[in-house]
């Protein structure tokens, strides 16, 4: 029979096999058979992990019958047949009512599949589907290594075995599947061609087999991805877009006339970077990543200053309110009066800078978007509002998206398309990206990266605060931010919730963050502590006196700004705060941050928290304040950030925490995605090599001309759910 990879399997199966993969499984071609791989294998003497089975898995196991029991059941009619399972020192009882199942004898080994289920104290299967290997079996079954596929309850497992091996029956073997990878990289890195990867991934008979195998096919994902990726970058550096060269007697010069500061060496060579790339008609689409406090605003205000004084418009995109203004003020007060062009005090050399976000008042936006509209206005500052509709730019010249992990590539490309021409683009996070993301997620941007972080900087030191253990570090945490106070600092105090005027549930009206910290201990815990129930607690005890305000994402954008004006004036001692204060919020006379409940942040969200102090010339102290253990997997992760200050160390530590799907923006299970066997983590060489060769294959006019196969894979993952997933993430 003819069968390639695009056959419908119901050609291959049996009719009702074919629907139920289809329904259940999401398998409608050969191909997605074939990629539908294996999770784990089972050996015979092996299988001694049931008591590593948690209750409501739903997992299929490899066992021999060690007892067969049949009994009345005594509150009803029929019977009840016990059998124990096990292997090694592991067993397992499966229960059947009313059954006959003559064939489970004691010795027999078996394929046994269902859901944990606990009865008096031991795991259990009630009504377990299962297949007995026995003597007429075919070969299968005598392999060394049997494959456990995901399944579902209509596909067993052994459903899936049997039905790769009909396929192999029915195409004599996998020589019709073509390899899409050339011969000369298959060489290159020592890889099995396709056809054995899949036979030795299906149908292994050795570990080591398995091993080649996942290598092979690794392969095949990160090569796609990576041409995917390359692709758009050679897209991108095919658009039209237009020169902003840079124009001494401007802008630029008279920011870099009036910074308190001099740049650090980073600042000035990626300054250099963006001046010569801005100066080019291709449009830049670069990554600006550098550590909490690296000073990225400057390099970004930089580059907007050349683009305004080429006659462009630039725009900075930025994730609250808090943190828009602070933009917009921060780069009026830098620019004086080459800010105000039009205003009385204002040089008519110069621009306007202006704010725009959703909480003004009707009649201040109205003005802004006619600022936008002609042109007069060089600098747009704003959060969402600026991509909504009726905002439009007399001539965008660059984009600049703060916070980049806060957005997602439809939100850059909506403030990009209101260019005439597409714009530059600058996007900055400070969340350290791993090496391996980068290449993936943000593998269509250039990277720059800052290191250094403007000497000076007192630096950070942190510790935990276990209360359970240590109840007296507390107080004694409290004493160390009253000193600090008292030597003329402030601190931030930060809390999950907001409190008692919230309606609903942990809401706050700032984007969320998605990397909150792992639930890893049930939900019965108490509700996480509180702003103003803290707020309350500390102005009548350990900081009576002190001048205390809140700040959270339930407060007007006004209360919010003036609140944040306040502390910014250091008219405000401590501020006790959600994470509105997480991210950019740059306050240098703030020395200290007490997070509270620190447990439940994620490893990068208390980094960042971290990055709001030690900002200015004097040393910072942030408390991790935790009733876990010290012990605990939560104790440690918080010594862990504790313990280092290394952004892209904490970005590993973080990616181990969180599953590696959220990286990826979505859930792993992704049935029809491109990507299944490879790790982020754990294959960053094969992504390294895999984007070299990606971006050689593209260096031709030819482009994948010559490697149809390929192209076809390409084709396939862009039609994929997970490149929409990789758009997003
Ligand atoms: P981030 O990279 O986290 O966005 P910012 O741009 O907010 O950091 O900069 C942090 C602080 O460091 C700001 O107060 C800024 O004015 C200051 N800063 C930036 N560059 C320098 C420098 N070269 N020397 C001293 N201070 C600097
Ligand atoms: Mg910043």
């Amino acid at each position: 029979m003819a069968v390639d990879l695009t056959t419908e399997l119901h050609k291959v199966l049996g009719p009702k096999t074919a629907k139920a993969m289809a329904t259940s499984l999401g398998l409608h071609t050969v191909r997605d058979l074939l990629r539908h791989y294996p999770r784990r294998y089972a050996k015979r003497g092996e299988m001694a992990r049931l008591d590593d089975l948690q209750v409501g898995d739903r997992v299929t196991v490899l066992a021999q019958v060690r007892r067969v029991t049949t009994r009345p059941m005594r509150q009803r009619r029929g019977t009840l047949t016990e059998v124990t399972v096990g292997d090694g020192a592991g067993s397992m009882q499966l229960v059947f009512f009313n059954a006959r199942h003559s064939r489970l004898e004691e010795g027999a080994w078996g394929l046994f599949a269902g859901t944990v289920g606990e009865y008096r104290n031991s795991k259990q299967f009630a009504h377990p589907d299962f297949h007995l290997i026995t003597g007429d079996d075919d070969e299968d079954w005598a392999r060394a290594l049997i494959p456990l596929y995901p399944a579902s309850k209509e596909v067993s497992s052994w459903v899936i075995q049997r039905s790769v091996k009909l396929l192999l029956d029915a195409a004599g073997g996998f020589g019709f599947v073509q390899d899409p990878l050339p011969e000369e990289i298959r060489a290159r890195h020592g890889l099995p061609s396709l056809p054995a990867a899949l036979l030795d991934k299906h149908r292994p008979t050795s570990a080591e087999d398995v091993d080649r195998a996942d290598e092979r096919l690794k392969w095949d994902e990160a090569l796609t991805l990576q041409l995917t990726l390359a692709a758009r970058r050679r897209a991108a550096a095919l658009e039209p877009g237009t020169a902003r060269p840079r124009r001494a007697g401007g802008l630029l010069d008279a920011v870099d006339a009036a910074l308190p500061f001099a740049l650090t060496e980073g600042q000035r060579d990626v300054g250099e970077e963006l001046a010569a790339e801005l100066d080019r008609d291709t449009p830049m689409h670069r990554l600006l990543q550098g550590e909490v406090g690296s000073g990225k605003t400057v390099v970004a205000l930089r580059a907007m200053a050349q683009v305004v004084d080429a006659g462009g418009q630039a725009a900075l995109l930025a994730p609250t309110e808090v943190l828009a203004a602070q933009h917009a003020r921060g780069i009026a007060a830098l620019l004086g009066p080459l800010g105000r062009a039009g205003e009385i005090d204002g040089d008519p050399a110069g621009t306007r800078v202006v704010l725009l976000t959703g909480s003004q008042r009707a009649a201040v936006r109205r003005e802004a978007r006619a600022a936008v509209a002609d042109g007069s206005a060089g600098i747009v500052i704003g959060t969402h509002a600026l991509l909504q509709e009726g905002v439009d730019f007399a001539d965008l010249g660059l984009v600049v998206v703060d916070e980049q992990h806060r957005f997602g590539v439809e939100q850059r490309d909506a403030l990009r398309a209101k260019g005439n021409r597409p714009p530059h683009v600058l996007v900055m996070t400070a969340t350290p990206i791993p090496r391996t993301v980068a290449m993936t997620v943000y593998g269509d941007l250039e990277i720059s990266t800052l290191r250094q972080l403007p000497s000076g900087r007192g630096g950070v030191s942190s510790s935990v605060v276990p209360v359970k253990e240590k109840p007296a570090w507390l107080g004694r945490a409290w004493e160390r931010l009253r000193e600090e106070v008292a030597a003329g600092r402030q601190a931030y105090v930060v809390c999950p919730r907001i409190g008692e005027l919230e309606g609903e549930k942990g809401a706050e009206d700032e984007p969320g963050d998605d990397d909150g910290a792992p639930a890893d201990d049930g939900g019965d815990r108490r509700p996480p502590l509180a702003v103003l129930d803290v707020a309350e607690q500390l102005r009548s005890g350990p900081l009576a006196g002190l001048r205390l305000d809140v700040l959270h994402g339930k407060l007007t954008p006004d209360e919010k700004d003036a609140r944040m004006r306040a502390f910014a004036a250091a008219e405000t001692d401590v501020l006790v705060a959600t994470t509105v204060v997480e991210v950019g919020v740059d306050v240098p006379n703030a020395t200290v941050m007490v997070v509270m409940d620190a447990d439940r942040f994620g490893v990068s969200q208390l980094h960042q928290l971290r990055g709001r102090v030690a900002r200015g010339k004097h040393a910072g102290l942030c408390l991790l304040v935790s009733e876990v253990p010290s012990a605990s997997a939560t104790g440690q992760r918080l010594a862990a950030v504790a313990s280092t200050s290394d952004g892209f160390e904490l970005a590993r530590l973080d990616l181990e925490t969180r599953r590696e799907g959220d990286v990826l923006g979505a859930a792993q299970s992704g049935r029809r995605s491109g990507i299944r066997l490879l790790s982020l983590l754990e294959d960053e060489e094969l992504i390294a090599r895999a984007r070299a060769e990606a971006t050689a294959l593209l260096a031709t006019e030819r482009g994948l001309a010559d490697h149809p196969g390929l192209a076809m894979e390409v084709a396939a993952l862009a039609t994929d759910e997970r490149a929409q997933y990789l758009e997003k993430a």
